[in-house]
């Protein structure tokens, strides 16, 4: 192995036995978390080392590199969306992914219904709430989401499989576990009141620097960027 699939493989390796040991800790077993690997910044090239050792849950935050990657790379490989999503671009992007976590208003959630009809698809999403009250983040606040709840319910194609958070930017990543709480404590209260057909189970919530509070709190998706590619040159850097 050269030095790139090396660095890849040891940083996968972590990852994924740090997955398994937060999931000891919480008493959850291992199939219940996903690792999504947040490939925006990353090179083609360290992605396809990724998927080369198995990785099968790819997340990008730009339609254009989603679908330029989604056509290059194994029809196997479960796309994710977690970037904020322009309605111009909701009927390329429902076409290559399948899941969204970044649904942030009723007026997008309706027209990724109205697109997936007329495209017959049934897009899976999650919807993004902002806990931390943080301006620069996107996403429903705790009580907006509560009062329009009924209303983003109703949709007919697009399925609604949960909920996304990001966590404030702080150093200690123990600060992101009450954001955690409430995100799985708002997803509790909001199946109670949902019709049967509608089935919460998702929860992406934990990135680099605090997956493992996520899954300890409930997370069955954490995505992670960073730390996936650590000890490569970005692009971004
Ligand atoms: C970039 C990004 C991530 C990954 O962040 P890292 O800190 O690099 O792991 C996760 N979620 C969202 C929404 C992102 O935009």
């Amino acid at each position: 192995m050269d030095d790139l699939n090396v660095i890849i493989h040891d940083n996968y390796s972590l990852i994924q036995s740090r997955i398994k040991a937060a999931c000891l800790r919480a008493g959850r077993s291992p199939e219940s978390v996903r690792l999504v690997a947040v490939t925006k910044y990353a090179q083609l090239e360290w992605v396809q080392a990724l998927v080369d050792l198995g990785c099968r849950d790819l997340g990008e935050s730009r339609t254009p590199q989603l679908e330029e990657r989604a056509a290059l790379l194994s029809p196997e490989i479960r796309w994710h969306f977690i970037g904020p999503l322009q309605r111009n671009k909701v009927r390329r992007t429902i076409q290559c992914c399948n899941l969204i976590h970044s649904v942030d208003s009723l007026k997008l959630l309706n027209t990724i219904d109205r697109i997936a009809g007329e495209s017959e698809l049934e897009p899976e999403i999650l919807i993004e709430v902002n806990l931390s009250g943080e301006a620069t983040k996107k996403g429903f606040s705790s009580s907006d989401l509560s009062s329009a709840w009924g209303d983003l319910c109703q949709v007919s194609h697009v399925k609604i499989v949960g909920l996304m958070t990001m966590a404030p930017h702080v150093q200690d990543p123990e600060l992101a576990r009450p954001v955690f709480q409430e995100l799985r404590a708002l997803r509790d209260e909001l199946q109670q009141r949902s019709p049967e057909r509608v089935s919460l189970h998702e929860l992406s919530m934990g990135m680099s620097g605090d997956f493992e509070i996520g899954i300890e709190e409930g997370a069955t998706l954490v995505r992670v960027g960073s730390a996936l590619f650590e000890g490569l040159e970005s692009a971004e850097s």
